[in-house]
């Protein structure tokens, strides 16, 4: 596996092969996760290319930049084990030299939910993948539908931008207890990691209330909001029901809803999000 840390060295890497190739953008810290993202690009690509940047610029000035969980080491362990083909570490200088001054800001659906929470965030997002296709010209990308809001903002952009390159979502892969794998579950001490099992049981019961016929968002989020009430470590930083398109809140379900939601435990905010769609209705052992 090459191990790239320049812009020069990545595009030379690049331009060098033939047949299709898939990256995977990631902040590192990898898990189970981020590995289902690598496994299905391997899968469908001649060459995949995972990055490993923890990007300073979608992190607001009171976030968690600083104490991110990083940890190179094991990331290029585990890669190499993959048989992914190479990874692109560029430090921030050279992603972000000085006088930079460029950004890619896609508006609309960044005003709400995580782009309410999180002002800049998405802008950060969006120039830093942007940045990625450009060095790397994938021929595809995949996301993770756990950033279900980040997933609607890269397919926009692609698209507004004419960027040719498919995207793709892979499912969110959670842990037994229905947690949603995430870098930052290693921030939760051993009683807040336990509370958090009650937001796959809050999506659970959305998904169990659509099936049996319940398309009133109002009944949907307060029945959500007192099962993760019931845990006195959790903060609701919002629960919501949007079209997931334009992301617009929505009272009565239509098929495919999001229903989403951002927590603090302790000090760690986590998100997680689930799609209510017809077909699940018919399909989903629940
Ligand atoms: P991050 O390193 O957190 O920026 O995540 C990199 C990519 O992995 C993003 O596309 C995420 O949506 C995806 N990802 C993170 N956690 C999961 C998960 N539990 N299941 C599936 N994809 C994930």
């Amino acid at each position: 596996m090459r191990i790239i840390r320049s812009i020069t060295e990545m595009r030379e890497f690049r331009y060098a092969l033939s047949g299709s190739v898939g990256i995977v953008p990631t902040m590192g810290c990898l898990h189970n996760g981020h590995m289902a993202l690598v496994r299905q690009s391997m899968s469908e690509n001649t060459i995949t290319i995972t990055s490993l940047f923890v990007n300073p610029t979608q992190f607001g000035p009171r976030e968690d930049f600083d104490k991110y969980p990083r940890d190179e080491q094991s990331d290029i362990k585990r890669l190499e084990q993959s048989g992914v083909d190479a990874v692109f570490i560029p430090s921030s200088s050279e992603m972000y030299p000085d006088g930079f001054d460029s950004w890619v800001d896609v508006s609309g659906i960044t005003h709400v939910l995580e782009g309410a929470c999180r002002p800049g965030h998405f802008r950060g997002v969006a120039t830093v993948c942007s940045k990625l296709f450009n060095i790397i010209n994938p021929t595809r990308a995949y996301f993770g539908q756990k950033d279900a809001q980040q997933v609607l903002v890269i397919k926009k952009m692609v698209s507004d931008l004419s960027m040719n390159i498919e995207i793709v979502v892979v499912p969110t892969v959670r842990e037994d207890d229905g947690l949603a794998m995430s870098s930052r579950n290693v921030y939760l001490n051993p009683s807040e990691r336990r509370a958090a099992s009650v937001l796959y049981k809050a999506l659970l019961k959305a998904q169990r209330m659509y099936s049996s016929g319940e398309r009133d968002a109002k009944a949907i989020i307060p029945a959500m909001t007192a099962i993760i009430q019931s845990e006195p470590l959790i903060r609701i930083d919002y629960v919501a029901v949007s079209d997931n398109a334009g992301l617009k809140d929505i009272e009565f379900l239509r098929s495919p809803a999001l229903v989403s939601m951002a927590v603090f435990i302790g000090k760690t905010r986590l998100i997680d999000n689930i799609i209510l769609s017809n077909s699940d209705v018919d399909t989903q052992a629940i």
